[in-house]
Order: structure tokens, then C-alpha cells, then sequence
């Protein structure tokens, strides 16, 4: 880690921390920026968990959740601890724009930036940076990092069940290519603390409500479409689907992955109609580049197989863009069908 030697001379006497993460936190997110949370607080410091929105029912079993700040229900609060902390982590995000409302007062205070990241094409805005476009998860990337300051026990069972949570979700439960050697050490070293890896598991993907349930089968029967020359399917959800089936936050995280399952499919997309734009998921298979698509033409980044982005016209012209750039990946899109098929 760039400049470690000394942030952890800087941490060895009690500082105001802040802790933020990308908006829309998933458990990689979450789950990262609570592990980091309880390490610093058993050091002594004072710190604060803000996140740029809530977050999914399905991770509120994390230990201490309920001490974290959601900026946009208490602006005033939050403003004033960005202000006056010394040090602020970033975590899980590692393009400035990722945390919405938090873009500015967190980017103006004085504090001292920490990233600690795994997405592509970071903004090197920290002076501490822990970043790893390799690594499976920030949750990996937060476990070696709390193992740098070498204290014995440091990682106790509620930062293990945290840093655990994040590392099975972002390798899709260790299926994807970023499932290595070091992820499993990982997971071995966690079990050997004491976490329970099957109540975690439990916790995160068996929470489902009816409303999500039936809103997942609505999606995959009346509204994916399959484009099978292209090994593409969609699934578009417009503010009616989403009201009818009453969707809450992280309603929709993995409804994507469905689509993707399929035999012939090698790229697959999510739109969500939203007040003010269309966000999109996208997911794929083989070395395809969602990223790319995401990036060139939907105002966004990400991963390769999972990435996402925006679009700020309606919903069926989203769909129609969509659908026109596609053959501009034709090779792409017929090479990893014939590599993963
Ligand atoms: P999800 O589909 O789960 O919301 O996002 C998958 C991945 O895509 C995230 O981990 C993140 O790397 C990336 N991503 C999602 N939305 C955006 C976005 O609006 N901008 C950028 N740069 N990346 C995004
Ligand atoms: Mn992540």
C-alpha cells in the first residue's frame, strides 16, 4: 500500500475518522466499510460510517449497521463530520463521482483521503491507496489491510461475518475468475476465527420478501427479451413494474445474473426506470467487455463481467440504444459464445 508506514504512524493516537462508500451500497460496500469501522474503533478513534443512501434490508444483520449515517437523511449531521475529520477511508469506490451528494463536502474537507478499492480506472485523488483492479472484493482488500498493522486477534467474528459477506457476494459466491488463492486463505483464516459462513449465506440470499420474489418472476416471464443471434437477453423494469411489486431498494440486485444464466447468453442487461434516469446493470460472460459498453455509450464503468451505468432518456429509447450498439460488439459478443458454450 502506497505511503502504509506512514498512515500507521498517523493512527497510532486517537483521530476523527469518516468512513464512506459508493451509493447504493451492496455488501461488498457495506460489509468493507464496517470491517474498517470496528478495527479503527478497537484502535481508539473516532469514527463514523456515512453512506451516500441506504442500503438493502438484507444487510442490516451486519454488526453495528445500525450506527451508520445515511447522508441523505441527516445532510446537516454528516456535512459536519466530513468537515471536521482527519481522516476520511473511501471505500469500494474509486471514481469521485460514485457518492452522489457526498461528491462535494467529502472532496472540499481538508481530511485526508484513504481508498482502498478494486474497481477499474480509479481517480488518484488519496494519498493512501490500497488499490487492486485485481482483487475479488474491497472486503479482500480491507482483510489485508487490517492484517498490515500485524495485532494479534485484530479480526474478531463481527469484522470476519462483514469482510466474509463481501468477499462471497463480489465472486458471486466464489464462481467468478477473481476467486483465488488468496480469496479462499481468506476464507479459511475467517472460518478459523469463528464466523459462520452458512448463517452469512443464509442472511444475504434466503431474506427474500414475496413482493421480490414475484417481482423476480414477472421480470424473467414478461419482461426479458431475447435476442439469441446476439447472445444477449434484456430485462427492463419501468417505474410501474416496480411500484406494482412495491420494489424496495436492492430489490433488483441480482435479477440480472438470471438473464446471464441462460444457455447462449454471453451478455446480459438490466434497466430500471427511475425518477430521473434509467440505471443499468450489465453482466457478462468470458472476457466480453460490459465495462466497455457501459463506459462508451451508458456513463459508466465497472468491471468487465459486471459493470453498470446511467441513461438520461426514457426508458424505450434506452432500450432502443441499447439494442443499436450491439453490433459494434459482434465479435466480441460470437467469440465468447464460442468460447463459453
Ligand atoms: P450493479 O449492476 O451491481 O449495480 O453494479 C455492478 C458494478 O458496476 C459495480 O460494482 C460498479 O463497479 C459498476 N457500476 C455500477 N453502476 C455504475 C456507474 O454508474 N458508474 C460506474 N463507473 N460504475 C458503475
Ligand atoms: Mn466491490
Amino acid at each position: 500500500m502506497r505511503n502504509f508506514s506512514l498512515l500507521k504512524d498517523e493512527l497510532s493516537t486517537p483521530r476523527k475518522i469518516v468512513v464512506t462508500t459508493h451509493a447504493r451500497p451492496d455488501a461488498d460496500a457495506l460489509g468493507s466499510s464496517l470491517a474498517i469501522y470496528q478495527f479503527l474503533r478497537k484502535k481508539g478513534h473516532d469514527v463514523q460510517v456515512i453512506t451516500p443512501t441506504d442500503y438493502p434490508d438484507f444487510l442490516k444483520w451486519m454488526q453495528y449497521e445500525q450506527d451508520v449515517i445515511i447522508y441523505t437523511d441527516q445532510k446537516e449531521q454528516a456535512n459536519e463530520l466530513i468537515q471536521k475529520a482527519d481522516f476520511i477511508f473511501c471505500l469500494d469506490f474509486s471514481g469521485k463521482n460514485r457518492i452522489g451528494e457526498m461528491e462535494e463536502p467529502v472532496f472540499k474537507s481538508n481530511a485526508e483521503k484513504i481508498l482502498i478499492d478494486h474497481h477499474l480506472d480509479a481517480d488518484r485523488f488519496a494519498k493512501f491507496e490500497l488499490w487492486v483492479d485485481t482483487a475479488s472484493s474491497t472486503c479482500e482488500l480491507v482483510f489485508d489491510f487490517i492484517k498490515m498493522f500485524q495485532e494479534p486477534d485484530a479480526i474478531d467474528v463481527g469484522i470476519g461475518e462483514c469482510i466474509y459477506a463481501g468477499m462471497v457476494t463480489d465472486t458471486g459466491s466464489f464462481r467468478f475468475a477473481s476467486t483465488s488463492k488468496a480469496v479462499h486463505l481468506i476464507v479459511a483464516e475467517l472460518l478459523e476465527v469463528g464466523i459462520n459462513h452458512s448463517k452469512v449465506h443464509q442472511l444475504i440470499y434466503d431474506n427474500n420478501t414475496e413482493c421480490r420474489l414475484r417481482l423476480l418472476g414477472h421480470a424473467l416471464s414478461e419482461k426479458m427479451t431475447i435476442l439469441e443471434d446476439q447472445h444477449t437477453a434484456f430485462i427492463s423494469l419501468s417505474k410501474d413494474d416496480l411500484k406494482r411489486f412495491n420494489a424496495k431498494n436492492g430489490d433488483t440486485e441480482g435479477v440480472v445474473n438470471y438473464a446471464l444464466s441462460m444457455e447462449g447468453i454471453v451478455f446480459a442487461a438490466l434497466f430500471k426506470e427511475a425518477d430521473d434516469m434509467v440505471k443499468i446493470s450489465f453482466r457478462s460472460k468470458g472476457d466480453f467487455p460490459a465495462n466497455l459498453v457501459a463506459k462508451n455509450h451508458f456513463n459508466g464503468g465497472g468491471h468487465r463481467n459486471a459493470a453498470g451505468g446511467r441513461s438520461d432518456v426514457s426508458l424505450s429509447d434506452t432500450l432502443e440504444l441499447f439494442q443499436s450498439i450491439l453490433p459494434e460488439f459482434k465479435s466480441d459478443l460470437e467469440r465468447n459464445y464460442a468460447e463459453t458454450h
